[in-house]
């Protein structure tokens, strides 16, 4: 059997490119992502996930830990986790992280934690530049990375759109949101004595990537 990679978790203020680093390790490691979200959407689309908890979901609101909990145990049962997997919208709270860590006690893999720190100066005009293409869902940026034609996706040629939630005082909220959710978390990891590696989110994300794999090869 290949070496374990671990349970890795990635922290990140919205627009630090967490979600890009955790395809670069999945393609690259072989590892599946585990996305709480996604199975939620799933659960509740299906119908299965009990009616109190979708309302709590319409409503924007964080689920309640044991049931996110439930979630994440199961699906770590399945083969395909057997090495290792990231996780993608997990651990939000300490509870949770504490959850996880009992459910890893168990299979000896080691729970391997990333922090992508980037300052808000730097995010917001990430951020607010945003704009997606309603059909493909390719995502621009008019500061970093505009379309060749503006406000048309150079695939499709569709208008593009910025979303509501790209407004600056909206995303001034969602950082200071993620500051507070995601502080407490990391706290608890530290106690644990579990080392929180630091990634500069301000460099290209290959730069991140290549740091990133390295830690987790060389572990
Ligand atoms: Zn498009």
């Amino acid at each position: 059997m290949q070496k374990p990679v671990g349970a890795i978790v990635l922290f990140g203020p919205p627009g630090a490119g967490k979600g890009t680093q955790a395809r670069v390790v999945v393609q690259r490691f072989g590892i599946p992502q585990v996305s709480t979200g996604d199975m939620i959407r799933a659960q509740v689309k299906a119908g299965t996930a009990a009616t109190a908890a979708a309302a709590i979901m319409q409503r924007g609101e964080l689920v309640p830990d044991e049931w996110v909990n439930q979630l994440v145990e199961e699906r770590l049962k399945q083969p395909d986790c057997r090495r290792g997997f990231v996780l993608d919208g997990y651990p939000r709270t300490a509870r949770q992280a504490q959850a996880l860590q009992g459910m890893l006690e168990g299979n000896g893999l080691p729970i391997r934690t990333f922090d992508i720190r980037i300052g808000h100066h730097e995010l917001i005009p990430r951020l607010t530049g945003r704009q997606c293409c309603p059909r493909c869902g390719a995502i621009y940026n008019v500061h970093g990375n505009p379309p060749k034609r503006p406000n048309l996706c150079d695939r499709d040629q569709t208008p593009l759109e910025t979303r509501a939630d790209d407004r600056e005082e909206v995303i001034r909220e969602r950082l200071l949101a993620y500051e507070r959710q995601t502080r407490p978390v990391i706290e608890f990891f530290r106690q644990q004595g579990q080392p929180v590696y630091e990634l500069d989110g301000t460099l290209p994300a290959s730069e991140i990537s290549g740091q990133l794999c390295r830690i987790l090869s060389a572990a």
